[in-house]
């Protein structure tokens, strides 16, 4: 019966009963350690060893089940099981209350001696269950410790009081503070409800009370870009509600924080992207319409007519017209539906028809508009998506380059590739705009606003590289800038 180096340690100051006992337990081949007082077991148990602890009720130097309670406080993993003449379940369910993991009646017959061994190896297998259940937990436990490190998800642990308890690196990353910075403090210190009146005390008052929130909310810090998480905070209830308590009934709350903000700028972009595409048409479209009135007037005001007025109608129809083939270029990319038409064609004379369509409105603007081209590869492309490309660079030069400026297409051969370059005496991008140039929707910032919605780079780029190309930029801010578009041939 005895279990590898366990032994039993009897505490009985009565020499009789310990006497009978350790010669029933002997039977059974316990290997048993002898204590009269409280002091001699704790002594005991304090030397080492696997114990497992029978113990009477009254002892000469303590209560028996204050000795319990110490062996529970400071020997965890020691079982103690009361042996006592005590036949009394109030005293029985104390001593239970104070760690025994059994109760023993003694009879004075000494029957309960034969049951005696019985509740030993009972006793130990409970122990051997704990230890199972507990390392079983522990793995549990550092498994779901790994995965909340490792999540790309924020994860935090509330107190009660809506102060953080624990933080996974994910979230305290995003915070820009060390884990440690951020344990302690309160949820409020880092975030706020985003866009509605509900302060973060009702948030978690509401968790406490009704339970699952799950909502916006937002860091704190305002210095742009706005970071936005969608949060879900799930209460662990307690079933009493203790005073102080913010989480009303909730012991804690765990938050799992999604980042949502590069989904919430993306929605800015384009709310900015319709506000921006509805003004710069209403623009054209006003002076269309107010130059027809002119023209249909049957009596109208000869001074006022202004000798190009047909040009003026037709750039404002083509700035409409680029605008929407623009947005509809966008969808189309987006939906992952550009296909390629491609056959051989004169790129010299699409780029020569395009400057001599621009020249009118390079010629108003003050800007003199220049093509040198030389010898080109046939290329085998699709005409109608490169005209987008040339379309978008070439506007963009004049675009942006004031009156007295200069705009140059031109071609040449370089690494075996055909490169068509614009060249602008334009206001030219700062450094730090460059790289980001080719994105959706993005503009440099200006003071004065110039007509245009982010796309035409974009889109220009997504054809060029659909025709296994690139787009070079160099820019000097004041001085201009060359966008080059680089094909391969053949
Ligand atoms: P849009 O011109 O409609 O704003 P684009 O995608 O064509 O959109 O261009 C993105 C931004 O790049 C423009 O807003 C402008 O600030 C800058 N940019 C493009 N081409 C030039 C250029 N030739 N000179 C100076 N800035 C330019």
């Amino acid at each position: 019966m005895s279990d590898g180096r366990v032994q039993i340690l009897l505490v009985e100051d009565d020499p009789e009963e310990r006497r009978a006992a350790v010669r029933a337990l002997a039977r059974t081949g316990w290997a048993v350690t002898e204590a009269v007082t409280a002091a001699d077991a704790l002594a005991v148990l304090r030397r080492g060893g696997d114990f497992i602890v029978l113990l009477a009720l009254a002892l000469p130097d303590m209560d028996g089940r204050d000795l319990l309670a110490r062996i529970a406080a400071d020997h965890p993993d020691t079982p103690a099981v009361i042996v006592t003449g005590v036949d009394d379940v109030a005293v029985a369910i104390d001593a239970m209350q104070r760690g025994a993991w059994d109760y023993v009646v003694g009879r004075a017959d000494g029957s309960h001696l034969l049951h005696l061994s019985h509740v030993v190896a009972r006793t130990l297998e409970r122990r051997r269950q704990l230890v199972r259940d507990r390392k079983r937990y522990r793995e549990e436990m550092e498994g779901l410790a790994i995965a909340l490190r490792g999540t790309s998800d924020g994860v935090v642990i509330l107190d009660p009081i809506g102060r953080i308890a624990f933080v996974n690196p994910a979230l305290a990353r995003a915070w820009g503070q060390p884990e440690s910075a951020i344990v302690g403090r309160l949820l409020g210190d880092f975030v706020s409800v985003r866009g509605a009146p509900a302060d973060l005390g009702d948030v978690l008052a509401a968790v406490g009370e009704r339970g699952l929130w799950s909502g916006e909310l937002c860091a704190r810090a305002v210095e742009p870009p706005e970071r936005v998480w969608d949060v879900t905070l799930t209460p662990i209830r307690s079933p009493e509600p203790a005073p102080g308590v913010v989480l009303g009934h909730a012991r804690t709350a765990v938050g799992i924080f999604r980042d949502v903000s590069e989904k919430h700028a993306l929605e800015q972009l384009r709310a900015d992207f319709l506000s921006m595409i509805t003004h710069d048409i209403k623009v054209p479209l006003t002076v269309i319409l107010g130059y027809t009135e002119m023209l249909t007037d049957p009596e109208p005001p000869p001074d006022q007519i202004p000798p190009d007025i047909l040009t003026r109608i037709r750039e404002s129809g083509e700035t409409i017209h680029a605008l929407v083939c623009n947005f509809l270029d966008l969808s189309r990319i987006e939906a992952g539906r550009m296909t390629l038409d491609r056959r051989p064609f004169d790129l010299t004379a699409m780029l020569a028809h395009a400057v001599e369509h621009y020249g009118s409105t390079a010629r108003r603007k003050g800007v003199r508009l220049a093509l040198e081209t030389e010898p080109l590869p046939p290329l085998v492309a699709d005409e109608t998506q490169l005209q987008r490309v040339v379309t978008n660079l070439l506007g963009n030069a004049i675009k942006y380059t004031a009156t007295g400026g200069r705009v140059t297409v031109s071609t040449a051969r370089e690494d075996g590739r055909v490169a068509v370059a614009f060249r602008d005496t334009g206001r030219g991008i700062p450094a730090d705009e460059i790289p980001h140039l080719f994105e959706k929707y993005r503009r440099v910032r200006e003071t004065k606003r110039t007509e245009g919605t982010g796309l035409g780079l974009f889109i220009a780029k997504t054809i060029v590289e659909a025709h296994g190309g690139d787009v070079r930029v160099e820019s000097t801010p004041g001085a201009g800038s060359t966008f080059t578009v680089l094909l391969p041939t053949g």
